[in-house]
């Protein structure tokens, strides 16, 4: 049995899963990436919105991040977004780094490995996983490619280092491990926190010091929205918040606080989603838009926009080359659940959380 087939069994043994959003078996894609020689990408870009657990991990543990991807191959480069701080540190420690353009879709997984082979930072259909190359849609050559989230890697190393016994007692037989959770918005201590899956919601959320919420978004720009009288009973499960329309995808808890408008916030968020579509799919290049300045409007007062945002968010999912539209849908499904009695006061000209300044609009 050579190295990486040593390597394989390890984190099979784990039952490590990807850190990024996907959840795949790590054991997996490693043992693919072992039969095609495949290179490895190590993912630091923090793609989804108010993510900082790449920054983390590459801030804390670099040396056991670079141990972790030298395991998987020799052949290793580091992504991270243009100009920021994650780029600086590699970049100080020497490392190949793939600079990322700071936009949401260019951290795709198949948006990087096109980058790194000198095209455009934008998603690409393929015919196969990119593990094993093959050929885009417009038929050049990509050579095999391995893309591994920096929290992935590190936990390679973690287990490397510690035994897969130490990895399992940690986290729920079905998701095992330790794992980072990012915790934005109206807390007292926003930042990364170490935590594992099974661990109460409302925990995670009392160690950021939460001031008091009346929502929780999980997983940012592809997953939904917790309401706050729900959170007390949830769980950080992937099984538990599926039930809820959401996943853990990249381990963010963003907190709307009691005294923010969460409609506003929600169209402030979709006009970030409306500005980011690679402009190749309709249903990303017109969908996305169309039901961002449909929620706008209907946020706005404007009655006669509700069934067109309903048409519209229906046409979204399964229709894009990446899952981006189906994110959008999934995020809006979420916030139409969780904030429908807010967005009812809104077209009646009120506001549940700002009373004073909608009034204003009103007057
Ligand atoms: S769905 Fe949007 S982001 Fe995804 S490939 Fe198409 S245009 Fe690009």
């Amino acid at each position: 049995m050579n190295h990486t087939e040593k390597l394989v069994d390890l984190l099979a043994e784990a039952g490590l899963a990807g850190r990024g959003g996907a959840s795949f078996s790590t054991a997996r894609k490693v043992a693919a990436a072992q039969d095609s020689r495949a290179t490895l990408i190590v993912n630091a870009c923090d793609g989804e919105l108010d993510a900082a657990k790449d920054w983390f991990v590459v801030s804390r543990h670099l040396d056991e991040l670079v141990h972790g991807a030298r395991s998987i191959t020799s052949d290793v480069r580091y992504a991270a977004r243009r100009g920021s701080p994650t780029l600086n540190l590699l970049l100080a420690a020497g490392l190949p780094a793939l600079e990322v353009p700071d936009r949401y879709v260019a951290s795709e997984e198949s948006a990087i490995v096109s980058i790194a082979h000198g095209d455009f930072a934008r998603p690409v259909s393929r015919d196969r996983p990119l593990v094993f190359g093959g050929k885009d849609a417009e038929g050049r050559r990509l050579r095999p490619t391995l893309v591994l989230n920096a929290e992935t890697v590190w936990r390679v190393s973690q287990i490397i280092h510690n035994g897969p016994g130490w990895f399992r007692s940690f986290g729920t037989p079905a998701e095992p491990g330790p794992r980072l959770v990012t915790v934005a918005g109206a807390v007292h201590h926003p930042g990364v926190f170490e935590s594992a899956a099974g661990t109460p919601i409302a925990d995670l959320l009392r160690r950021a010091g939460a001031a008091p919420y009346r929502a929780v978004s999980v997983g940012g720009l592809s997953s939904g929205f917790l309401r706050a009288a729900e959170i007390e009973q949830l769980r950080w499960d992937s099984e538990v918040l599926m039930a809820h329309g959401c996943t853990i995808g990249s381990g963010v808890l963003r907190v709307v606080g009691a005294d923010e408008c969460p409609v506003e916030y929600v169209v402030r968020t979709l006009e970030i989603a409306a500005a980011e579509t690679a402009g190749q799919c309709g249903p990303c290049m017109f969908g996305v838009p169309a039901v961002a300045a449909d929620f706008a409007a209907v946020a706005a007062g404007d009655a006669g926009r509700v069934v067109s945002l309903h048409r519209r968010l229906g046409l979204l999912p399964g229709r894009g080359a990446c899952h981006f539209p189906d994110g959008v849908a999934q995020y809006l499904a979420g916030a139409l659940r969780v904030f429908g009695d807010d967005l009812d006061a809104h077209l009646g000209g009120r506001c549940v959380a700002e009373p004073d300044r909608r009034n204003a609009h009103a007057s």
